[in-house]
């Protein structure tokens, strides 16, 4: 850690440590994958205990309000434990989004069970023919008396096949332009008319699915902000979504692993081997402090450039998990676990799962666009 801390953070960092070594089961630690949900949402339950399942949430909200250095004090003893991945849809986009957006009423039903951790959540955004371009979403929704009538194919949903709920995009007035007649929807996936399909990816697990909705119907209650005008909601949950995405908590893992390996390489461990941990440790310094600045900013209400920091903490845990994978040379290469010294450790998973880093919330190439319209803006040339 490269940063100088007060004596109340250095008290809470004891803290926050010393209460993770003493609570997290030991079968929790060191998961490349994100648990299976009765194990992930026993740990989460026990977090939310414990106050610290929401350290970005108000406390007006039952959150802990926690400043960013808490934020990201709570991140690198996580990873420096082995803590596992948890479900975040929740508390890091349909929470946040109904804290800003949502009616009193659907505060109140949504956000407790977040928080304690009895409700899975879902994004319902891609489609097969709607990633990059999510505005040519074809999911309809027909709307009929109190009710919105919705039929359309999801893709890509993680989690979807655990989850409780869904917040999807649905196309309500055809006739208007592309971004106008989309409306952000709640929905209850125990409803009648839903099938849901998991995929399994090349890392060879289940995280993720498909969803298929056919004539679902769908209280018009459940609409966030007003029918037709779901863009806006869509772009405030993306930004927040993206902030959260540009945390440290991956790359801070994949340091974990790479500090975890030059241990276990001890005294074999050459010069070279020695840069590249550093190197590691550079990298992930340099985007925590990043984060901070971010966090720091959207605290004080200025803007921020979440598109960077999605970038930049993507781009990071991608290339300390490549050193990662140098240090452990032909260990590496093969889809099963190998020992390194008396360790037995996967690299191939992490590796693999860290590909799609760069995919889900919006691709880096999509990022960059972004950067180039609402940074520097940028003539759009050719780009729709
Ligand atoms: C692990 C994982 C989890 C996911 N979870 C969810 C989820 O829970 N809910 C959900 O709704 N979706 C989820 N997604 C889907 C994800 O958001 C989409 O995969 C992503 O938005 C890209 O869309 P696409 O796959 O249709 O690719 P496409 O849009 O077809 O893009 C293909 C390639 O072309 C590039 N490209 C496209 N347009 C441009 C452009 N204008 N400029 C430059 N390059 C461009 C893209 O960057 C990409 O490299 C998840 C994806 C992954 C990998």
């Amino acid at each position: 850690m490269l940063r100088i801390e007060s004596p109340q953070e250095q008290v809470f960092r004891r803290e926050v440590g010393t209460w993770y070594e003493a609570e997290l089961p030991r079968d929790l630690r060191d998961l490349t994958f994100r648990p299976e949900p009765a194990a992930a949402l026993a740990w989460y339950k026990r977090l939310s205990q414990r106050g610290w399942i929401a350290p970005h949430w108000p406390k007006g909200f039952g959150g802990m309000g926690a400043s960013p250095v808490e934020q990201v004090i709570l991140l690198e003893e996580a990873a420096r434990i082995g803590a596992p991945e948890l479900p975040t849809q929740g508390l890091n986009q349909i929470g946040p989004i109904l804290q800003r957006f949502g009616t009193p009423e659907q505060r109140e039903r949504h956000l407790p069970p977040i928080l304690v951790g009895d409700v899975i959540w879902c994004q319902g955004y891609s489609e097969p023919g709607a990633g990059s371009d999510l505005a040519g979403l074809s999911t309809r929704g027909r709307i009929e008396g109190d009710e919105i009538v919705v039929t359309g194919h999801k893709i890509w949903t993680t989690w979807g096949h655990h989850a409780d709920w869904v917040y999807a995009l649905v196309r309500t007035d055809p006739e208007r332009p592309r971004r106008q007649g989309i409306t952000f929807l709640l929905i209850d996936l125990r409803s009648a008319g839903i099938t849901r399909r998991p995929i399994r990816t090349l890392a060879d697990e289940c995280e993720f699915c498909e969803i298929f909705l056919d004539e679902v119907r769908v209280p018009r209650a459940n609409v966030v902000g007003a029918e037709n005008q779901g863009w806006g909601i869509v772009t405030a949950l993306l930004d927040e979504e993206r902030i959260q995405l540009g945390s440290p908590s991956h790359a801070l893992r994949a340091l974990e692993r790479v500090r975890r390996i030059a241990r276990v390489l001890g005294s074999g461990f050459g010069e070279t081997a020695r840069l590249k941990v550093v190197q590691a440790e550079m990298e992930v310094a340099a985007l925590t402090a990043a984060f901070l600045q971010t966090l720091a900013q959207a605290e004080q209400g200025l803007p921020t450039d979440p598109s960077s920091l999605k970038i930049l903490s993507t781009e990071t845990t991608q290339a300390v998990l490549e050193i990662a994978q140098d240090l452990c040379g032909s260990a590496a290469a093969l889809k099963s676990s190998e020992a390194v010294g008396g360790t037995v450790i996967d690299f191939s998973e992490l590796f693999l799962q860290s590909r799609r880093l760069s995919i889900y919330g919006g691709t880096n190439e999509i990022q960059r666009g972004l950067i180039s319209d609402r940074v520097l803006e940028l003539p759009r040339g050719g780009r729709p």
